[in-house]
């Protein structure tokens, strides 16, 4: 027997060798935790991100276009007391304080811890769904600008102009983002099936208010659907539309069977909120009826 196979054989070798895999593993095992670890904190501020942005987002709803500004501090709405920095932890403040204000003991308004989760749940969804840089940051300002924008729509039944203007310019923003694996992104021009799909999907809300003299549905409405059409694309803008409408169906008619006498059929019903829910279910889960049906 040759020399080195002793030695191949002998209980050291067999012993560095399980070692040397130990090793292999534990550096493996290390990697990962220390990748998941880094994941982890950049869903954590996401998440964070987007509740702060959505505090915002309840001052924003409360005070654009009352003649009240965005300057000085925020103060409760009926003591007028200075609210300080430990009453506008978003959602945090709200459940310490038990919903109501520390001062004068009036109710707050569920609005604020609600539109609060709700950014955050929308920021973290973004990350999962684009979590390169780029991408991130313009579906995150289009989400929160539609959050605001479907806030507004339920406090005023309006939508004011400039975030229509901000979701229809992301929007389109968002067709020249071109990503292929991994986090690689780079601005390409858009295909032109992309370009088209805004005006599509705004097309029959652009008649329904023309035709309806804006009865049945607002401006607002079409326009907001040309930012999402480009945001989501043309089967996925179909998709949205269908899902708002049959949203907007079921609610409406719920609430008219429910509330004979404060809700009829003629009643307002504000859409941008169902045609926001359209396009989260097209980004968030990949749903788009045109892939189902064609399968
Ligand atoms: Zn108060």
């Amino acid at each position: 027997m040759p020399e080195y196979a002793l030695f191949q054989n002998s209980i050291l070798v067999k012993l560095i060798l399980i070692l040397h895999v130990c090793v292999k593993l534990f550096i493996l095992r290390g990697i990962l935790i220390f990748v998941d670890q880094i994941f982890l904190i950049e869903a954590i501020g996401a998440a964070a991100l987007g509740a702060i942005v959505g505090s915002f987002v309840n001052a924003l709803s409360f005070r654009w276009g009352t003649g009240v500004g965005m300057r000085g501090r925020s103060r409760c709405m009926h003591c007028g007391h200075k609210l300080s920095a430990l009453d506008l932890v978003p959602v945090a403040s709200y459940l310490f304080i038990r919903g109501r204000c520390r001062y004068c003991s009036a109710r707050i308004s569920l609005q604020y811890p609600l539109v609060e989760l709700v950014g955050a749940a929308l920021s973290l969804g973004t990350f999962l769904v684009q979590p390169s840089p780029l991408p991130y940051t313009v579906a995150f300002l289009l989400w929160m600008t539609l959050l605001f924008l479907v806030t507004y729509d339920l406090r005023h039944l309006s939508l004011p102009i400039p975030a229509l203007w901000t979701v229809g310019v992301l929007g389109l923003l968002s067709t020249t983002l071109s990503c292929s694996s991994g986090s690689i992104c780079a601005v390409a021009v858009p295909p032109l099936v992309s370009l088209v799909a805004g005006p599509i999907i705004a097309l029959p809300l652009l008649l329904f208010s023309a035709l309806s003299g804006e009865r049945w549905m607002g401006w607002g409405d079409g326009f907001l659907a040309l930012g999402l059409g480009w945001f989501v694309g043309l089967t996925g803008g179909v998709t949205a539309l269908c899902f708002a409408f049959w949203g907007g169906a079921f609610v409406g008619l719920s609430l008219v069977a429910l509330s004979r006498r404060r809700v009829t059929m003629t009643s307002e019903i504000p859409f941008a909120p169902f045609l926001m829910f359209g396009a989260a279910i097209v980004y968030f889960f990949h749903i788009d009826l045109f892939s189902i049906l064609l399968v």
